[in-house]
């Protein structure tokens, strides 16, 4: 294997060789690997299919919680928050006393791959759908970066390009829609083409995911779509490496309806109301497809002394899987202990993790719920459209994306 220019990168305290050639890292958010698998299997997806002789494939886990944007900065970073910092959309800040939004670069505690190669000299490009991860995707990055949601937004002071509708000739997608995600990759291609970029990241949204469960007809054709824009990045000659923020899971009964433990309820009839506090990092601006129900949640306690009885009895009701120490939360999953709670709950497969009744507006759901935010969407595929030599044999992260791209691939 011969690779033209030596250069390396340092960042977070990992090595990237320069790229040799365009390359694309794409996360599809919510991409539970049997989308995927589904969509081959029914004929839909003939790139796709075509890396089992050519490319690599993995099965990656991804952050705990499984949530979009601590997973988003992970791959950029290369890191776990413990590192980056950004470990939910929302935690509750103690010395503001009020739940904050963290979704501002300002809570970004490491520099991105993407700044580190575009201070090094690299063409970078990164497209999001949603404009929530932009400002911290693009945190002090030269290079062209904006959302599907605010393309007719844009400018070139402030992201690198006056005119990214004209792009694609697409219409400014609803936020709610796959058309946000087909834009993302819409933009992607036709920036691959004009622009060759040395590096571009590609990020979707969840809409399609939170609806349609993988092989019904609706993923089939999500899948399908970006199998066509990706075919023609590597029919351009880009490296292609694609993963996903997390998995996606059914959160219901037999019968349709959703297993919601409401937590906050339960630990006002044991401790009293306003002697907890659960905070739901699921929590953003756009809750219409969850309904801010996830499998994932952190409690604060105003007396220390209550900790261990609220784990227990927490630990007890049906639906959880796990309850850690703040310590035991951030050791496992490697996160930030000081925008950690006292404790942190996991709930099964089945089962989200709600506050009270009256905090949960589902009247938005129009199909039975999925969500994320647990162990159980950990999994995520890991997938490059060429071979590597002398793979290492480790727990592969989402976050491994950028290392597998310049350091493994042939
Ligand atoms: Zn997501």
């Amino acid at each position: 294997m011969t690779h033209a220019d030596t250069r390396t990168i340092n960042v977070n305290g990992r090595s990237y060789r320069w790229p040799d050639r365009p390359l694309v890292v794409v996360c599809v958010d919510g991409c539970e690997p049997d989308y995927i698998n589904q969509a081959i299997e029914a004929g839909c997806a003939p790139f796709l299919a075509s890396l089992a002789q050519r490319g690599t494939c993995l099965t990656a886990d991804s952050v705990v919680p499984s949530f979009t944007n601590p997973n988003n900065l992970s791959i950029v970073t290369g890191a776990p928050p413990a590192v980056h910092g950004i470990c939910g959309n929302f935690f509750w800040d103690p010395d503001a006393r009020a739940e904050v939004m963290m979704n501002d670069a300002k809570y970004l505690r490491a520099g991105t791959i993407l700044a580190a190669l575009a201070d090094a000299g690299a063409k970078v490009a990164v497209v999001t759908a949603k404009d929530k991860l932009r400002s911290l995707l693009g945190h002090r990055m030269k290079g062209i970066c904006f959302s599907s949601e605010k393309s007719d937004q844009v400018t070139l002071a402030g992201n690198g390009i006056a005119d990214a509708l004209g792009l694609t000739g697409m219409p400014v997608p609803s936020v709610y829609s796959a058309a946000l995600s087909e834009f993302v990759f819409a933009a992607g291609l036709a920036l691959l083409k004009r622009e060759r970029p040395d590096v571009m990241y590609l990020s979707t949204t969840d809409y399609v995911q939170h609806k349609a469960a993988p092989g019904t007809a609706a993923a089939n054709e999500f899948t399908a779509m970006l199998d066509r824009y990706l075919g023609q990045m590597d029919a351009l000659g880009a490296t292609i490496v694609l993963t996903a923020d997390h998995g996606m899971n059914a959160k219901t009964d037999a019968l349709g309806r959703p297993n919601i433990v409401f937590l906050q309820e339960r630990l006002d009839q044991w401790f009293g109301a306003g002697t907890t506090r659960v905070i739901l990092p699921i929590t953003d601006p756009y809750v219409v497809h969850h309904g801010a129900l996830g499998s994932y949640a952190t409690v604060y306690c105003n007396d220390p002394m209550q900790r261990d009885d609220a784990a227990q009895r927490i630990a007890a009701l049906p639906g959880i899987e796990g309850v850690y120490s703040r310590e035991q939360a951030c050791a496992t999953f490697e996160l930030p202990p000081d925008r950690v709670g006292d404790l942190v709950v996991v709930s099964e497969r089945l089962t989200v993790i709600g506050t009270s009744r009256d905090r949960h507006d589902l009247s938005g759901l129009d199909v039975p719920l999925r969500s994320h935010g647990g162990t159980s969407e950990q999994r995520v595929p890991l997938i490059a459209n060429r071979p590597a030599a002398d793979l290492p044999q480790r727990r592969w992260r989402n976050f491994d994306a950028f290392d597998l791209a310049l350091n493994h691939l042939q």
